[in-house]
C-alpha cells in the first residue's frame, strides 16, 4: 500500500499526526523533497483535495480534477471533517486569517457584508449569511472560497499600486484616512458624552419619560459604537508601508496579514461579490467582483 494511503487510513481511525509520521519516518519514507515528515506537512497534504483526485471550485465545491485518486473522495472528506476537531490551535490558526473582512467585502446582490464562513468542504470561504429571527443577514444568495477571492483581490490592488502615479499618493492617502479615523473616535467621545449628559439629566428628573430616555440611550451608544467600529477599519492603513517599497510582489508575498489588510483598505472602497455564474470555475471570474476603487484626494493643487 502507497505510504500516503496508509497514512491516511491511519488518519481516518483518529491516530494523531504525530504519531503517523513517526511511523512515515520510521519506515523510511520520505516527502517528495526528500524530507522527513513533520505532522505539518502531512497534514497538510491529508487536507489538500488533489490528493483524492479533486479540486475546489469558487464556491467551494468539491469536484472531480481528473486527477489520480490517492485516497478515496470519501476518506478525504471524512478526515477533513475530523481537522477542525483535532487539529492543535497553532496550525488552525492561520486558516482563519482572512485578508478581506469589514464593512467593504459585500454581497453584490443585498449589499449586506460577507461574513468569513469556511465552505462545505472545510475550507477558508466568505458568505453572506441568510437572516436569522436572532440575527438580520442577508439574502444568502453568495459564497466565495476565499483563497480564490484574496488572490483576485491582490492581484488588482498589485497591479494598481504599481503606477507610478498611485504609489505617490500612498502616503499622503494614508493620512487621509487616518485623519478620518480621528475624527470618527472625536464623534463616538462626543455621542458618549452626550449620553452621559443624557442619563444626568433623567437622574435629575427632567421629566423625561423612562422609554423616552431608554431610547436616546440606545441611541448614542448605537452612534458612538459604530463610529468607534468604522475609526478601527480605516486604522487598519496605519500599517500599511510608505516610502519605497522596490519589489510589490516579493514585498506582498512575505508582508504581515496585517499591512496587507491596511493595503487593501487604502486602495479599495468597496468589493461587491456576486454570485458564481457557473459551478466549477478554478478561479474568480471578473464579472463576479466589483471593486470600487477609493477615491483620493489630490491635495493642494501643484
Ligand atoms: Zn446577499
Amino acid at each position: 500500500m502507497p505510504p500516503l494511503q496508509e497514512a491516511a487510513n491511519r488518519r481516518e481511525t483518529g491516530q494523531p499526526y504525530e504519531q503517523i509520521i513517526t511511523w512515515m519516518n520510521g519506515e523510511g519514507h520520505r516527502t517528495t523533497l526528500g524530507n522527513e515528515w513533520r505532522p505539518g506537512a502531512l497534514a497538510s497534504v491529508l487536507d489538500h483535495p488533489a490528493i483524492a483526485g479533486l479540486y475546489e471550485d469558487e464556491e467551494g465545491n468539491l469536484l472531480p480534477s481528473g486527477g489520480p485518486e490517492v485516497i478515496t473522495p470519501e476518506q478525504f472528506r471524512k478526515i477533513r471533517k475530523m481537522r477542525r476537531k483535532h487539529q492543535p490551535e497553532a496550525d488552525r490558526a492561520p486558516q482563519r486569517e482572512y485578508l478581506l473582512s469589514g464593512e467593504h467585502v459585500v454581497c453584490g446582490l443585498c449589499a449586506h457584508p460577507l461574513g468569513a464562513a469556511p465552505s462545505n468542504a472545510g475550507s477558508r470561504g466568505h458568505r453572506c449569511k441568510p437572516s436569522t429571527a436572532q440575527h438580520p443577514g442577508g439574502c444568502g444568495r453568495v459564497r466565495i472560497n476565499a483563497d480564490l477571492l484574496e488572490t483576485y483581490v491582490a492581484e488588482h490592488v498589485l497591479a494598481e499600486l504599481a503606477k507610478p502615479e498611485v504609489s505617490a499618493l500612498i502616503e499622503q492617502a494614508r493620512d487621509q484616512l487616518l485623519a478620518e479615523a480621528a475624527e470618527l473616535r472625536k464623534q463616538a467621545d462626543a455621542a458618549k458624552r452626550r449620553q452621559k449628559q443624557l442619563g444626568e439629566d433623567y437622574a435629575r428628573s427632567s421629566g423625561m419619560s423612562l422609554q423616552a430616555f431608554k431610547a436616546a440611550d440606545k441611541e448614542l451608544s448605537a452612534q458612538a459604537n459604530a463610529h468607534r467600529a468604522r475609526a478601527r477599519f480605516l486604522e487598519r492603513v496605519k500599517h500599511v508601508p510608505v516610502g519605497d517599497v522596490p519589489d510589490l510582489l516579493r514585498w506582498w508575498k512575505h508582508a504581515p496579514m496585517v499591512a496587507k489588510q491596511g493595503v487593501v483598505v487604502l486602495m479599495l472602497e468597496q468589493i461587491a461579490v456576486y454570485p458564481a455564474a457557473s459551478r466549477g470555475s478554478r478561479t474568480v471570474d471578473a464579472d463576479r467582483v466589483a471593486l470600487v476603487w477609493r477615491q483620493w484626494d489630490a491635495g493642494p493643487e501643484s
